[in-house]
Protein backbone atom coordinates (compact mmCIF):
# COMPACT_ATOMS: atom_id res chain seq x y z
CA UNK A 1 0.00 0.00 0.00
CA UNK A 2 2.97 2.14 1.17
CA UNK A 3 4.25 1.86 -2.37
CA UNK A 4 1.07 2.60 -4.16
CA UNK A 5 0.43 5.79 -2.54
CA UNK A 6 4.00 7.24 -3.29
CA UNK A 7 3.20 6.38 -7.10
CA UNK A 8 -0.24 8.23 -6.94
CA UNK A 9 1.68 11.29 -5.33
CA UNK A 10 3.93 11.67 -7.81
CA UNK A 11 2.21 11.19 -10.98
CA UNK A 12 -0.80 13.50 -10.16
CA UNK A 13 1.40 15.94 -8.94
CA UNK A 14 0.62 18.21 -12.19
CA UNK A 15 -3.56 17.95 -11.89
CA UNK A 16 -5.34 20.54 -10.38
CA UNK A 17 -2.39 22.16 -8.87
CA UNK A 18 -4.59 25.43 -8.77
CA UNK A 19 -5.56 25.00 -5.31
CA UNK A 20 -2.27 25.92 -4.11
CA UNK A 21 -2.61 29.46 -5.06
CA UNK A 22 -6.19 30.00 -6.15
CA UNK A 23 -5.57 33.54 -6.29
CA UNK A 24 -3.84 33.14 -9.36
CA UNK A 25 -7.58 31.27 -10.99
CA UNK A 26 -9.96 33.37 -13.17
CA UNK A 27 -13.48 32.69 -11.22
CA UNK A 28 -16.00 30.82 -13.11
CA UNK A 29 -18.90 32.75 -14.72
CA UNK A 30 -21.67 32.57 -11.75
CA UNK A 31 -25.15 30.73 -11.70
CA UNK A 32 -25.65 28.76 -15.13
CA UNK A 33 -26.83 25.77 -13.14
CA UNK A 34 -30.42 25.25 -13.38
CA UNK A 35 -30.09 21.57 -13.10
CA UNK A 36 -29.31 19.42 -10.90
CA UNK A 37 -27.54 15.47 -11.03
CA UNK A 38 -27.51 13.59 -7.90
CA UNK A 39 -25.65 10.25 -8.60
CA UNK A 40 -24.57 8.08 -6.05
CA UNK A 41 -22.98 4.15 -5.93
CA UNK A 42 -23.35 2.66 -2.88
CA UNK A 43 -20.34 1.72 -0.91
CA UNK A 44 -17.75 2.22 -3.63
CA UNK A 45 -14.52 2.09 -2.18
CA UNK A 46 -12.12 4.95 -2.07
CA UNK A 47 -9.40 2.14 -3.30
CA UNK A 48 -10.75 1.38 -6.44
CA UNK A 49 -12.33 5.18 -7.60
CA UNK A 50 -8.76 6.16 -7.00
CA UNK A 51 -6.75 3.02 -7.68
CA UNK A 52 -8.48 0.85 -10.04
CA UNK A 53 -8.27 -3.27 -9.14
CA UNK A 54 -6.57 -3.66 -5.55
CA UNK A 55 -4.76 -7.17 -6.10
CA UNK A 56 -4.11 -7.97 -2.80
CA UNK A 57 -7.73 -8.40 -2.57
CA UNK A 58 -8.60 -10.54 -6.01
CA UNK A 59 -5.43 -12.17 -4.61
CA UNK A 60 -7.22 -13.35 -1.44
CA UNK A 61 -10.65 -14.25 -3.72
CA UNK A 62 -8.58 -16.63 -5.51
CA UNK A 63 -7.49 -20.37 -4.34
CA UNK A 64 -4.11 -20.14 -1.98
CA UNK A 65 -1.30 -19.79 -4.07
CA UNK A 66 -3.24 -19.24 -7.41
CA UNK A 67 -1.49 -16.73 -9.74
CA UNK A 68 -3.85 -13.64 -9.80
CA UNK A 69 -2.57 -12.64 -13.63
CA UNK A 70 -4.44 -15.78 -15.14
CA UNK A 71 -7.68 -14.28 -14.04
CA UNK A 72 -10.22 -12.56 -16.36
CA UNK A 73 -10.48 -9.83 -14.02
CA UNK A 74 -6.38 -9.05 -14.02
CA UNK A 75 -6.75 -9.49 -17.25
CA UNK A 76 -9.79 -6.84 -18.18
CA UNK A 77 -8.69 -4.11 -15.18
CA UNK A 78 -5.27 -4.55 -14.49
CA UNK A 79 -2.33 -2.16 -15.32
CA UNK A 80 0.80 -1.11 -13.95
CA UNK A 81 -0.14 2.21 -11.81
CA UNK A 82 -3.22 3.44 -10.25
CA UNK A 83 -3.79 5.95 -12.49
CA UNK A 84 -3.72 3.84 -15.53
CA UNK A 85 -5.61 1.21 -13.41
CA UNK A 86 -8.54 3.43 -12.58
CA UNK A 87 -8.93 4.32 -16.13
CA UNK A 88 -9.06 0.87 -17.35
CA UNK A 89 -11.61 0.59 -14.56
CA UNK A 90 -13.76 3.72 -15.10
CA UNK A 91 -12.18 5.50 -17.96
CA UNK A 92 -15.64 7.78 -18.70
CA UNK A 93 -14.74 9.29 -15.05
CA UNK A 94 -11.22 9.78 -15.51
CA UNK A 95 -10.63 10.32 -18.91
CA UNK A 96 -13.20 12.36 -19.49
CA UNK A 97 -15.90 13.68 -17.15
CA UNK A 98 -12.57 14.46 -14.40
CA UNK A 99 -10.20 15.75 -17.45
CA UNK A 100 -12.71 17.83 -18.86
CA UNK A 101 -15.27 19.12 -16.60
CA UNK A 102 -15.26 18.27 -13.24
CA UNK A 103 -13.03 17.50 -9.78
CA UNK A 104 -12.89 14.47 -7.28
CA UNK A 105 -11.95 15.09 -3.76
CA UNK A 106 -11.01 12.02 -1.37
CA UNK A 107 -7.86 10.92 -2.73
CA UNK A 108 -5.75 11.15 0.47
CA UNK A 109 -2.41 10.29 -1.02
CA UNK A 110 -2.59 13.87 -2.48
CA UNK A 111 -4.07 15.68 0.67
CA UNK A 112 -7.86 15.11 0.14
CA UNK A 113 -10.11 14.30 2.16
CA UNK A 114 -14.28 13.29 2.11
CA UNK A 115 -15.44 12.24 5.21
CA UNK A 116 -18.89 10.98 6.77
CA UNK A 117 -20.09 12.52 10.20
CA UNK A 118 -22.63 9.57 11.16
CA UNK A 119 -21.00 7.17 13.22
CA UNK A 120 -22.81 3.98 11.70
CA UNK A 121 -21.04 3.65 8.62
CA UNK A 122 -24.02 1.78 6.62
CA UNK A 123 -26.92 3.14 3.98
CA UNK A 124 -29.63 4.90 5.45
CA UNK A 125 -27.58 7.05 7.92
CA UNK A 126 -25.06 7.99 4.88
CA UNK A 127 -27.90 8.83 2.38
CA UNK A 128 -29.26 10.49 4.90
CA UNK A 129 -26.85 12.74 5.73
CA UNK A 130 -26.04 13.50 1.98
CA UNK A 131 -29.85 14.33 1.71
CA UNK A 132 -30.53 16.04 4.85
CA UNK A 133 -27.29 17.52 5.45
CA UNK A 134 -27.15 16.06 8.88
CA UNK A 135 -26.33 12.79 11.08
CA UNK A 136 -29.19 11.79 13.73
CA UNK A 137 -26.88 8.97 15.14
CA UNK A 138 -29.81 8.47 17.62
CA UNK A 139 -32.87 8.50 15.04
CA UNK A 140 -31.44 7.01 12.30
CA UNK A 141 -29.55 3.92 12.99
CA UNK A 142 -30.75 1.07 10.99
CA UNK A 143 -31.36 0.29 7.24
CA UNK A 144 -35.09 -0.76 7.96
CA UNK A 145 -37.81 0.90 5.68
CA UNK A 146 -38.83 3.88 8.31
CA UNK A 147 -39.76 7.33 6.97
CA UNK A 148 -37.20 9.71 7.38
CA UNK A 149 -38.35 11.93 10.14
CA UNK A 150 -36.04 14.80 8.20
CA UNK A 151 -36.80 16.88 5.48
CA UNK A 152 -34.33 16.03 2.50
CA UNK A 153 -32.54 19.01 0.16
CA UNK A 154 -34.87 17.38 -2.85
CA UNK A 155 -37.85 18.75 -0.74
CA UNK A 156 -36.34 22.04 -0.05
CA UNK A 157 -35.49 22.43 -3.32
CA UNK A 158 -39.16 21.16 -4.83
CA UNK A 159 -40.65 23.71 -2.80
CA UNK A 160 -38.14 26.59 -3.12
CA UNK A 161 -38.95 26.27 -6.86
CA UNK A 162 -42.43 25.73 -6.70
CA UNK A 163 -42.15 22.70 -8.52
CA UNK A 164 -44.68 19.46 -8.93
CA UNK A 165 -43.69 16.45 -8.27
CA UNK A 166 -42.43 14.99 -11.62
CA UNK A 167 -39.39 17.86 -11.20
CA UNK A 168 -37.97 16.56 -8.60
CA UNK A 169 -37.17 12.56 -8.75
CA UNK A 170 -35.12 10.20 -7.61
CA UNK A 171 -34.86 6.66 -8.57
CA UNK A 172 -33.09 4.11 -6.99
CA UNK A 173 -32.08 -0.09 -6.79
CA UNK A 174 -32.77 -0.13 -3.34
CA UNK A 175 -36.51 -0.06 -1.95
CA UNK A 176 -35.59 1.49 1.41
CA UNK A 177 -35.18 4.91 -0.78
CA UNK A 178 -38.47 5.42 -0.40
CA UNK A 179 -38.70 6.42 3.03
CA UNK A 180 -34.97 7.94 2.72
CA UNK A 181 -35.69 10.96 0.23
CA UNK A 182 -39.16 12.63 1.82
CA UNK A 183 -39.88 12.90 5.11
CA UNK A 184 -43.62 13.79 3.48
CA UNK A 185 -44.54 10.30 1.42
CA UNK A 186 -45.36 11.74 -2.00
CA UNK A 187 -43.79 15.08 -2.39
CA UNK A 188 -41.16 13.86 -4.98
CA UNK A 189 -41.05 11.52 -7.63
CA UNK A 190 -39.15 8.63 -6.01
CA UNK A 191 -39.68 4.92 -8.05
CA UNK A 192 -37.13 2.59 -5.94
CA UNK A 193 -36.69 -1.41 -5.71
CA UNK A 194 -38.44 -3.63 -7.91
CA UNK A 195 -41.38 -1.22 -8.45
CA UNK A 196 -43.13 -1.01 -11.72
CA UNK A 197 -42.24 2.51 -13.48
CA UNK A 198 -45.04 3.68 -15.36
CA UNK A 199 -44.49 5.57 -18.91
CA UNK A 200 -45.79 5.86 -22.27
CA UNK A 201 -42.44 4.43 -24.37
CA UNK A 202 -43.19 0.18 -24.77
CA UNK A 203 -39.02 -0.54 -24.69
CA UNK A 204 -39.27 0.85 -20.93
CA UNK A 205 -42.88 -0.72 -20.28
CA UNK A 206 -41.09 -3.93 -21.52
CA UNK A 207 -37.96 -3.18 -18.73
CA UNK A 208 -40.51 -2.30 -16.13
CA UNK A 209 -42.57 -5.60 -16.34
CA UNK A 210 -38.91 -7.53 -16.45
CA UNK A 211 -37.53 -6.40 -13.54
CA UNK A 212 -39.59 -8.96 -11.80
CA UNK A 213 -38.22 -11.86 -14.17
CA UNK A 214 -35.09 -11.21 -13.22
CA UNK A 215 -34.79 -11.54 -9.32
CA UNK A 216 -31.35 -10.34 -7.90
CA UNK A 217 -29.64 -12.46 -5.08
CA UNK A 218 -31.27 -9.71 -2.61
CA UNK A 219 -35.05 -9.13 -1.78
CA UNK A 220 -34.83 -5.39 -1.80
CA UNK A 221 -32.50 -4.79 -4.83
CA UNK A 222 -33.23 -4.39 -7.97
CA UNK A 223 -30.69 -4.69 -11.23
CA UNK A 224 -28.63 -1.25 -11.28
CA UNK A 225 -30.05 -1.28 -15.09
CA UNK A 226 -33.80 -0.99 -14.75
CA UNK A 227 -32.96 1.93 -12.52
CA UNK A 228 -30.37 3.63 -15.03
CA UNK A 229 -33.33 3.66 -18.03
CA UNK A 230 -35.95 4.32 -16.07
CA UNK A 231 -34.34 7.43 -14.67
CA UNK A 232 -33.52 8.42 -18.34
CA UNK A 233 -36.57 7.82 -19.47
CA UNK A 234 -37.80 10.42 -16.82
CA UNK A 235 -35.04 12.63 -17.90
CA UNK A 236 -36.50 12.65 -21.50
CA UNK A 237 -40.32 12.68 -20.58
CA UNK A 238 -40.54 14.98 -17.86
CA UNK A 239 -37.49 16.93 -17.89
CA UNK A 240 -36.49 17.24 -14.18
CA UNK A 241 -34.73 20.28 -12.30
CA UNK A 242 -33.47 17.32 -9.79
CA UNK A 243 -32.70 14.29 -10.54
CA UNK A 244 -31.88 11.55 -8.34
CA UNK A 245 -29.77 8.18 -9.36
CA UNK A 246 -28.89 5.42 -6.44
CA UNK A 247 -26.93 2.86 -7.75
CA UNK A 248 -26.49 -0.12 -5.43
CA UNK A 249 -25.48 -3.21 -7.18
CA UNK A 250 -21.69 -2.75 -6.40
CA UNK A 251 -22.35 -2.98 -2.87
CA UNK A 252 -24.57 -5.94 -2.87
CA UNK A 253 -21.75 -7.90 -5.00
CA UNK A 254 -19.03 -6.67 -2.01
CA UNK A 255 -21.26 -8.00 0.87
CA UNK A 256 -21.42 -11.35 -0.91
CA UNK A 257 -17.04 -11.28 -1.58
CA UNK A 258 -17.66 -11.19 -5.31
CA UNK A 259 -14.58 -8.96 -6.02
CA UNK A 260 -15.44 -9.50 -9.83
CA UNK A 261 -18.53 -8.24 -10.00
CA UNK A 262 -18.24 -5.51 -7.71
CA UNK A 263 -15.53 -4.12 -10.24
CA UNK A 264 -17.48 -4.91 -13.17
CA UNK A 265 -20.76 -3.05 -11.23
CA UNK A 266 -18.28 0.21 -11.14
CA UNK A 267 -17.33 -0.18 -14.65
CA UNK A 268 -20.72 -0.34 -15.43
CA UNK A 269 -22.04 3.19 -13.65
CA UNK A 270 -19.29 4.44 -15.57
CA UNK A 271 -21.25 3.39 -18.52
CA UNK A 272 -24.09 4.73 -17.26
CA UNK A 273 -22.66 7.88 -16.30
CA UNK A 274 -20.81 8.19 -19.62
CA UNK A 275 -24.55 7.80 -21.53
CA UNK A 276 -26.03 10.19 -18.80
CA UNK A 277 -23.69 12.85 -19.52
CA UNK A 278 -23.80 12.42 -23.48
CA UNK A 279 -28.09 12.79 -22.54
CA UNK A 280 -26.95 16.35 -20.65
CA UNK A 281 -24.77 17.45 -23.09
CA UNK A 282 -26.47 16.74 -26.14
CA UNK A 283 -29.92 18.33 -25.19
CA UNK A 284 -30.64 21.83 -25.55
CA UNK A 285 -32.05 22.42 -21.57
CA UNK A 286 -29.36 20.84 -19.81
CA UNK A 287 -26.44 21.66 -21.98
CA UNK A 288 -23.79 23.69 -20.09
CA UNK A 289 -26.60 24.10 -17.08
CA UNK A 290 -26.47 20.95 -15.03
CA UNK A 291 -24.53 20.30 -12.07
CA UNK A 292 -23.54 16.89 -11.19
CA UNK A 293 -22.11 15.24 -8.16
CA UNK A 294 -21.25 11.54 -7.43
CA UNK A 295 -20.50 10.12 -4.29
CA UNK A 296 -21.41 7.16 -2.26
CA UNK A 297 -22.90 6.62 1.13
CA UNK A 298 -20.27 4.99 2.81
CA UNK A 299 -16.77 3.63 2.21
CA UNK A 300 -15.74 -0.03 3.45
CA UNK A 301 -12.83 -1.88 5.11
CA UNK A 302 -9.57 -1.59 3.73
CA UNK A 303 -7.87 -5.00 3.69
CA UNK A 304 -8.67 -8.32 1.97
CA UNK A 305 -9.76 -9.26 5.38
CA UNK A 306 -12.80 -6.63 5.69
CA UNK A 307 -13.34 -4.86 2.13
CA UNK A 308 -16.61 -6.93 1.81
CA UNK A 309 -18.18 -4.89 5.00
CA UNK A 310 -18.47 -1.43 6.44
CA UNK A 311 -20.08 -0.34 9.93
CA UNK A 312 -19.27 1.43 13.02
CA UNK A 313 -16.43 -1.05 14.19
CA UNK A 314 -14.70 -1.27 10.38
CA UNK A 315 -11.65 1.16 9.71
CA UNK A 316 -11.85 2.61 6.43
CA UNK A 317 -15.90 3.31 6.28
CA UNK A 318 -15.62 6.15 6.89
CA UNK A 319 -13.68 7.31 3.87
CA UNK A 320 -15.75 8.85 1.06
CA UNK A 321 -15.34 10.46 -2.03
CA UNK A 322 -16.83 13.38 -3.89
CA UNK A 323 -17.14 14.53 -7.68
CA UNK A 324 -18.48 17.80 -8.45
CA UNK A 325 -18.90 18.67 -12.30
CA UNK A 326 -20.35 21.23 -13.08
CA UNK A 327 -20.46 24.42 -15.68
CA UNK A 328 -19.70 26.68 -12.21
CA UNK A 329 -17.02 25.59 -11.14
CA UNK A 330 -13.39 25.29 -13.13
CA UNK A 331 -11.94 22.82 -10.31
CA UNK A 332 -10.16 19.92 -12.31
CA UNK A 333 -8.77 16.58 -12.01
CA UNK A 334 -7.79 15.68 -7.86
CA UNK A 335 -8.03 17.84 -5.25
CA UNK A 336 -4.56 17.77 -3.36
CA UNK A 337 -3.91 19.98 -0.03
CA UNK A 338 -7.54 20.77 0.51
CA UNK A 339 -9.83 21.20 3.93
CA UNK A 340 -11.53 18.20 5.02
CA UNK A 341 -14.94 18.07 3.35
CA UNK A 342 -17.89 16.67 5.49
CA UNK A 343 -20.98 14.01 3.96
CA UNK A 344 -23.47 17.10 5.58
CA UNK A 345 -22.10 19.42 3.63
CA UNK A 346 -23.37 17.60 0.03
CA UNK A 347 -26.81 19.02 0.97
CA UNK A 348 -26.16 22.36 1.33
CA UNK A 349 -23.58 22.44 -1.54
CA UNK A 350 -26.56 21.19 -3.72
CA UNK A 351 -29.30 24.10 -2.71
CA UNK A 352 -26.23 26.58 -3.40
CA UNK A 353 -25.60 25.65 -6.62
CA UNK A 354 -29.23 26.55 -7.18
CA UNK A 355 -29.23 29.69 -5.24
CA UNK A 356 -30.52 28.77 -2.03
CA UNK A 357 -29.36 28.59 1.45
CA UNK A 358 -30.15 24.87 2.99
CA UNK A 359 -29.95 26.58 6.32
CA UNK A 360 -33.36 28.10 5.79
CA UNK A 361 -34.65 24.27 6.67
CA UNK A 362 -32.49 22.99 8.48
CA UNK A 363 -29.91 25.23 10.53
CA UNK A 364 -27.43 22.40 11.94
CA UNK A 365 -26.76 21.18 8.44
CA UNK A 366 -23.19 21.18 6.93
CA UNK A 367 -21.92 24.59 5.13
CA UNK A 368 -22.32 24.27 1.40
CA UNK A 369 -18.16 23.10 0.55
CA UNK A 370 -15.73 26.08 0.81
CA UNK A 371 -13.31 24.69 -1.79
CA UNK A 372 -16.33 24.20 -4.69
CA UNK A 373 -17.49 27.91 -4.02
CA UNK A 374 -13.86 30.02 -4.24
CA UNK A 375 -14.41 32.74 -5.88
CA UNK A 376 -18.30 33.38 -5.94
ZN1 LIG B 1 -23.66 -2.31 2.32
Amino acid sequence: MTTRRTAVFLVVVPVCTWLLGSTTVEVAAQGRTRHLVLVTLDGARTQEIFGGLDLDVLRSTLAEGADPSGTDLYRRYWAATPEERRARLMPFLWERLLAEHGSIAGNQALGSRVLLTNRHRFSYPGYSEILTGQAHDDVIESNDPVRNPFPTVLEFLKRKLSLPASQVAAFASWSVFNWIVEHEEGAITVNAGFEPYDHPDPRIRLLSSLQTETPTPWDTVRHDAYTFHFAVAHLRSYRPRVLYLALGDDDDWAHDGRYDRYLDSLARADRYLERLWAFVQGDEQYRDSTTVIITVDHGRGRTPADWTDHGEDVEGAQDVWLVVASPDVPLRGEWRDAPDVSQNQIAATLARFLGFDLAEQNPEAGEPIGTVFEGW
